[in-house]
């Protein structure tokens, strides 16, 4: 099992100035090798067309000059058997790949600048080996195409094996020991993979990766897959799940909107490329912070719970791109003038999205509920909302806002938590297991509400005056009354 923890890093200055140095170093090679692989592509490009940037799609795979090729460093391999990797029964092949033309050339960068000496060669390696990652994710279709780094971006990332950890301090290869906040313990057993160190706003942080060898991976098999549970994610309701919880969104950015907006408008006040318009781009910078470590801590709680709930959490599959779309300007047919299209609506609503951070939700579930062996499935949430979980009648008049009555066979429910049993019904179609139950619980009591595994949520949040984290409303069908006819 492996699992990444962050610690604060109290570098003293001269080791502090040798890291922004590292990372400027590390910055140029790689702006270096990124431009070379963009004009390995015009090359060839010119001699006839291997593979689209645009359709992110590869013609001819071994012919791919972004993906397989590079013109600086070496070409061909050495072929000593000794140092030969893998199985070495295979043939050799002597035509180095993009990422091993490119370390070559670090060798040969660090040889004609001698201020580089001081850069650990396997830093420089990582940092390559991540540049040619963010290459194939791109022609996955997984990200967009890499971009040119400024230094502030670049974390400095050392091979498993180089780093070693005492009490509250750290020792780094060519930098020595630095000591850091110890904010959690790490295991006797735990295996330290790789370390980065990254620049955050103001702080050095350390991302340190851990493998538990004690823990084997595991994943539940088909035959132990007994509950299931589905989770409709919202603005309002962050989360409904199917078991008739309800988490309310803590509307994170909302809450220090008015902070960010105040240190914004004093940023542009500044006079450009002075002092004191660097020291307010860091106060801006420490609410964007603030806001993303309020918004993690949030979802890591939530994710656990809900990964905890059942052996199979079922999420919907949105196209949230789609989603924050603009709206289609519409054009008067008289006068040819843009009349409104609501976008000004539109922009809020996006906000809103992006403030929920649903993908980012289900992606943190999932790691929790890997690490507890349960499964985390999509499922297509085309029509959920006005779908009937208990006969399937599907019609855009079942649902009024938050209620939801169904025309059919008269079941009424809360819209979200109905729409989060639709999502749970379908989840089990698509494993089509027949043994899985819905979790179900009924919460009837006031002792079962302050009983509740979700009330103990986020205790950092719920500290803070005002904040609707704090209570975890469990809602059933009351605030209105279903009258026949
Ligand atoms: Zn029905």
């Amino acid at each position: 099992m492996q699992t990444a923890y962050q610690f604060k890093l109290y570098p003293s200055c001269v080791q502090s100035d040798r890291l922004v140095e590292w990372q400027n170093k590390i910055r140029s090679l790689l702006n270096v090798c990124l431009a070379d692989r963009i004009d390995t592509y015009q090359d060839s490009l010119a001699q006839g067309e291997f593979c689209s940037l645009r359709q992110r799609g590869i013609a001819t795979p071994l012919a791919c000059s972004v993906n397989k090729s590079a013109s600086l460093g070496e070409y061909w391999k050495e072929n000593k058997p000794s140092r030969r990797r893998g199985d070495k029964t295979k043939p050799f092949n002597p035509r180095r790949s993009a990422v091993e033309i490119h370390s070559s050339f670090a060798t040969l960068w660090r040889q004609t600048k001698p201020w580089y000496a001081d850069v650990s060669s396997d830093v420089l390696q990582q940092a390559l080996r991540h540049q040619d990652t963010a290459f194939g994710r791109f022609f996955a279709g997984q990200s967009k195409f890499p971009k040119f780094k400024s230094s502030l971006e670049i974390g400095i990332e050392f091979k498993p094996g180089t780093v070693r950890i005492e009490n509250n301090r750290i020792k780094f290869p060519l930098l020595g020991w630095i000591k850091f906040a110890k904010s959690r313990e790490i295991g006797d057993n735990w295996e330290i993979r790789t370390c980065t160190i990254t620049f955050d706003v103001d702080c050095w942080m350390v991302s340190v990766l851990l493998r538990d060898n004690s823990i084997p991976d595991y994943r539940k098999k088909e035959t132990e897959l007994k509950t299931v549970i589905g989770c409709d994610v919202g603005i309002k309701k962050i989360v409904a799940l199917s078991n008739k919880e309800i988490e309310p969104n803590p509307l994170i950015a909302k809450q220090l909107e008015r902070r960010l907006a105040i240190r914004q408008r004093n940023l542009s006040r500044k006079k450009k490329g002075g002092s004191n318009r660097k020291k307010a781009a860091i106060s801006v910078a420490k609410v964007h912070r603030d806001i993303r470590r309020h918004r993690q801590d949030f979802q890591w709680k939530l994710g656990k719970q809900i990964a905890k709930s059942a052996d199979v959490i079922v999420f919907e599959d949105l196209n949230i791109q789609g989603m924050k779309r603009r709206c289609k300007p519409k054009k008067c047919e008289l006068t040819g003038k843009y009349l409104r299209n609501n976008q000004k609506a539109k922009s809020q609503l996006n906000k809103a999205i992006s403030d929920a951070a649903w993908y980012s939700l289900r992606k943190k579930t999932e790691h929790q509920a890997a690490k507890l062996g349960n499964w985390l499935i999509t499922v297509n949430p085309r029509g959920s909302s006005q779908e009937c979980h208990k006969c399937h009648f599907v019609s855009s008049t079942n649902r009024d806002k938050e209620k939801f009555v169904c025309e059919n066979c008269g079941h009424h429910e809360d819209a979200d938590t109905q729409a989060a049993s639709v999502l749970a019904a379908r989840g089990v179609q698509k494993l089509g297991i027949d043994t899985l139950t819905v979790v179900s619980r009924e919460v009837t009591t006031k002792s079962a509400l302050t009983d509740s595994p979700l009330r103990k949520l986020s205790p950092a949040l719920a500290s803070e005056s005002g904040n609707p984290a704090k209570y975890v409303q469990l809602e059933l069908f009351s605030s209105w009354e279903w009258k026949t006819g």
